[in-house]
């Protein structure tokens, strides 16, 4: 393949080497964890020191760290109205969720429909607290699930505060911090988060492995997703996928010890990236330019541009971007975070999102900008690749 440039790290990362190389050792121990022999020995060694690095990350116990088949796996385990602690065992009565959730949210987990609501967002992409506030006020034993920063905008949520409400209305908080790690500090204590999704390819670990990971050892799910040998403490059975789990620690370790460096200049590219975009089309619109977003992530539109059309060609520039969420259908769905923001239907309609990480160089910046200035100057005669 001709030299590409990847911009679309909010779908999902190349493999870290530590990971690589974690997941290649792994896969020559033949041993399952659950055996008590040297070789099962040597296979719980390596997803218990994996358990180990993911907690280090958000600043958790290893003891509550959940592995799981990815972060959808582990937004739906979390999202039950059967979670009890020791104080409470009565079920969850409502779920609140914000409108600008990824899709493994917003299903609803097995909550019924009725016993879900949405928590509205304002014009940047924020979650409005006073919603927030407004809608538990109906509400006994409520869940809520409010996500670290949005994959579309990325949006940085203020879940902090949003942690504080919750509590005091006697509630759970559930976190989606699939997209933060590596990107921005994460710390499940100081974030007040009951439960935090991860999920390892997010992160330059593979496809396929996830986490959940509670705040307390007393938070427990009596009716697991997953029932059999009794895996995971129990919460999600069957044998550990030991490679998957070894290289998603080893991500963690990677992501934990480069991430503020990386972060850092991610922004720096980001930045100019935006400032060519600006500069090319003035009218174009960057989502959520005035809150505290990702530092990789750009989601942006111009009057008259098609995202459909506007992906297809990037691509054919060697430019990999996406449409907003990327989705398994490939179809392209309107953005339900749009919609939520008060965006236009017909600016949401040409938004494509920009996602850098720690391999793209100024080089790659400089490829799309290129191909963004002969777009726009398609784009001003009202033809071509962006116009309707
Ligand atoms: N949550 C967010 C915010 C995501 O961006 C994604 C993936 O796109 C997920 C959850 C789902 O994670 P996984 O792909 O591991 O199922």
């Amino acid at each position: 393949m001709a030299e590409r440039s990847y911009f679309d790290w909010n779908a999902t990362v190349p493999l870290r080497p530590e990971a690589a190389a974690a997941w290649q050792a792994a896969l020559a121990v033949p041993g399952n964890p659950s055996s008590v022999h040297a070789e099962g020995r040597a296979a719980r060694q390596l997803v218990e020191e994996a358990r180990e690095q993911v907690a280090v990350l958000v600043g958790a116990r290893p003891a509550d760290v959940i592995f799981t088949s990815s972060g959808t796996e582990a937004n739906m385990l979390a999202l039950t109205p059967a979670i009890e602690t020791a104080a409470e065992k009565r079920p969850r009565d409502k779920l609140l969720i914000s409108a600008i959730e990824h899709a493994s949210v917003r299903a609803g987990g097995r909550f019924p429909r009725e016993a879900i609501a949405d928590i509205g967002v304002d014009a940047m992409g924020r979650v409005d607290l006073n919603a927030l506030a407004e809608s538990l006020a109906g509400t006994a034993r409520p869940l809520v699930s409010i996500m670290l920063a949005n994959n579309e905008t990325g949006v940085v949520q203020p879940v902090a505060e949003a942690a504080a409400i919750v509590h005091a209305a006697g509630g759970f908080l559930h976190v989606d911090a699939v997209q933060a790690p590596g990107r921005i500090a994460i710390d499940i204590g100081a974030l007040g988060a009951d439960l935090v999704t991860l999920s390892a390819h997010k992160i330059g670990g593979p496809k396929g492995v996830g986490a959940l990971i509670r705040a307390r050892e007393d938070i427990h799910f009596p009716e697991p997703l997953i029932r059999g040998g009794g895996q995971e403490r129990g919460l999600r059975a069957g044998t550990e996928n030991v490679a998957g789990i070894a290289a998603f620690g080893a991500a963690a370790a990677a992501a934990r010890r480069h991430g503020p460096a990386e972060a850092a200049r991610m922004r720096g590219l980001r930045d100019s990236l935006e400032a060519g975009l600006k500069g090319a089309v003035p009218a174009a619109v960057i989502f959520g330019a005035t809150a505290e977003r990702l530092p990789n992530t750009t989601l942006f539109a111009a009057p008259g541009m098609k995202a459909e059309t506007a992906v297809i060609a990037f691509d054919l520039e060697g430019i990999a971007v996406s449409s907003g969420a990327a989705c398994s259908s490939g179809k392209v769905q309107p953005s339900h975070v749009l919609a939520a923001m008060g965006v236009s239907p017909a600016l949401t309609r040409g938004a494509a999102r920009v996602s850098l990480g720690w391999t793209t160089a100024e080089t790659d910046v400089a490829r799309f900008l290129n191909a963004w200035r002969k777009l726009a100057t398609a784009l001003s005669k009202g033809h071509a690749g962006l116009a309707a």
